[in-house]
């Protein structure tokens, strides 16, 4: 997560609650060990700021399936 280019948008805390919440008006990740899910992904995907970065945010899944159909 890059704080500085937040926007503040609320995408991600809304689609990823278990991962990501606002605290003002920026996103944190309250969950920085979670596994890499596709809500995450799709939370880096729909970031208008592009401030989540899935490599540095979230660990890769265990889950050799999930990662190679990108569910
Ligand atoms: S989706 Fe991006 S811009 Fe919006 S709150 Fe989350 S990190 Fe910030």
């Amino acid at each position: 997560m890059r704080a500085d280019d937040c926007v503040g948008s609320g995408i991600c805390a809304a689609s990823c609650p278990q991962v990501f919440a606002m605290d003002g008006d920026r996103a944190v990740v309250i969950a920085p060990e979670t596994t890499l899910t596709k809500a995450v992904r799709m939370a880096s995907l729909t970031c208008p700021a592009e401030a989540i970065d899935v490599s540095t945010s979230a660990q890769s899944s265990p889950d050799p399936q999930e990662d190679a159909d990108g569910r």
